[in-house]
């Protein structure tokens, strides 16, 4: 992982190497439809459903992070939805995780199911064991959302690509700042920019990314026809996420590992599932699982500690959201819990408080 730092540095300085005197720092939005035509039609600068300044500066500086050809979408379902129709055809399988994000999963079973895509899943846990022949697609999130279960990234696209299956891996968990799929050996990144990418809850977004220049082709055909292209606003608000991405993170990151000795040391949670350190991720994140003792008890303590309960995660606002309520295979009590960027010693404070008085 130690390109990331590397690469974080390039994104940030990504506008500055190029400055002359008088130059906005950093670019400025462009709010535009329309372009200037040459006399022979540049086919980049033509019209904004095809590209725009402001969409290509952040599209350059996540390529940075991921260092890998980049796509945004208006969201994270917007680069699924891309994904599969650049990637499949009629009469292809897809191969998903059953405890995986269940919109994604929808996406499949509903929409593309009418275009002869079938879909197959199985469990994190077992996909070890799954085999992978027939399948055009596997697409997998590590640490799985909301089970928080680590695959191995690397072993998986070796089993891909001797079954000749494309790997997608959904990271929008981890963000490409602490695990690079691409690196690891998968064929395509996928990542809901909503969540910690943007980081303030006040946007929707998606980027796919891939190494694969023709893959990168289809998707941005698929991304003209389809019209499936973010507003320059909103690429401007994420440009400003990114801008403090790693120092988001590292306090969402050490608010967790505070956290995890209280939650674990607590008679009123039952269990608790922190993803395991592992060489692939340079961190164990921002996100923990804790299952209360029932709905009722889990939502008292959001109430008490102060959690906002809603069914995001990744913004500077701890925040917890009750799986169960949205049909998720987990116990009623079960909360994903996200961590914020509030001071450590007083996030605690108020988590022990809390768990005190349960
Ligand atoms: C939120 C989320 C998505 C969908 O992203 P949107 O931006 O809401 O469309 C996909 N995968 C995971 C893991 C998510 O958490």
């Amino acid at each position: 992982m130690q390109d990331q730092s590397k690469r974080l540095m390039a994104m940030l300085h990504m506008r500055t190497d190029a400055l002359t005197a008088g130059e906005a720092i950093p670019e400025p939005i462009t709010l535009t439809s329309a372009f200037e035509l040459p006399a022979q039609p540049d086919p980049s600068r033509v019209y904004a459903r095809l590209a725009n300044p402001t969409v290509e500066a952040v599209e350059a500086r996540i390529a940075a992070l991921e260092a890998a050809p980049t796509r945004l979408f208006p969201s994270g379902l917007g680069a699924y939805t891309a994904v599969a129709m650049a990637a499949l055809k009629a009469g292809d399988k897809v191969l998903m995780l059953s405890d995986g994000y269940y919109a994604a999963r929808n996406l499949m079973a509903d929409v593309f199911a009418r275009f002869d895509v079938s879909l197959a899943t199985c469990a994190a846990t077992e996909l070890e064991t799954c085999p992978l022949d027939d399948f055009a697609l596997v697409i997998i999130e590590t640490p799985s959302n909301p089970g928080l279960d680590i695959i191995d990234i690397a072993a998986l696209a070796e089993r891909c690509r001797v079954a000749g299956a494309r790997l997608a891996v959904d990271n929008t968990v981890c963000t490409p700042l602490l695990q690079n799929p691409l690196d690891l050996g998968a064929d395509i990144s996928i990542c809901s920019d909503t969540k910690a990418m943007g980081g303030h809850s006040d946007l929707l977004m998606g980027h796919v990314s891939s190494r694969d220049e023709a893959f990168i082709d289809a998707v941005q055909s698929v991304r003209n026809l389809s019209g499936n292209i973010p507003a320059p606003f909103e690429c401007w608000l994420l440009l400003r996420g990114l801008e403090t991405l790693e120092l988001r993170l590292a306090r969402m990151c050490e608010n967790a590992r505070a956290a995890l000795p209280l939650l674990e040391g607590s008679p009123a949670v039952t269990q608790v599932v922190y993803p395991q350190a592992h060489a692939q991720a340079s961190d164990r994140g921002f996100l923990i699982g804790a299952t209360f003792k029932d709905a009722e008890t889990a939502d008292r303590f959001l109430k008490k500690a102060g959690f906002a309960a809603m069914t995001s995660f990744g913004g500077l606002h701890s925040s917890g959201d009750r799986r169960a309520r949205w049909g998720d295979d987990v116990a009623g009590g079960f909360l994903r819990l996200s961590f914020g960027v509030e001071p450590t010693d007083a996030l605690t404070a108020q988590i022990e408080a809390a768990l005190a008085e349960l």
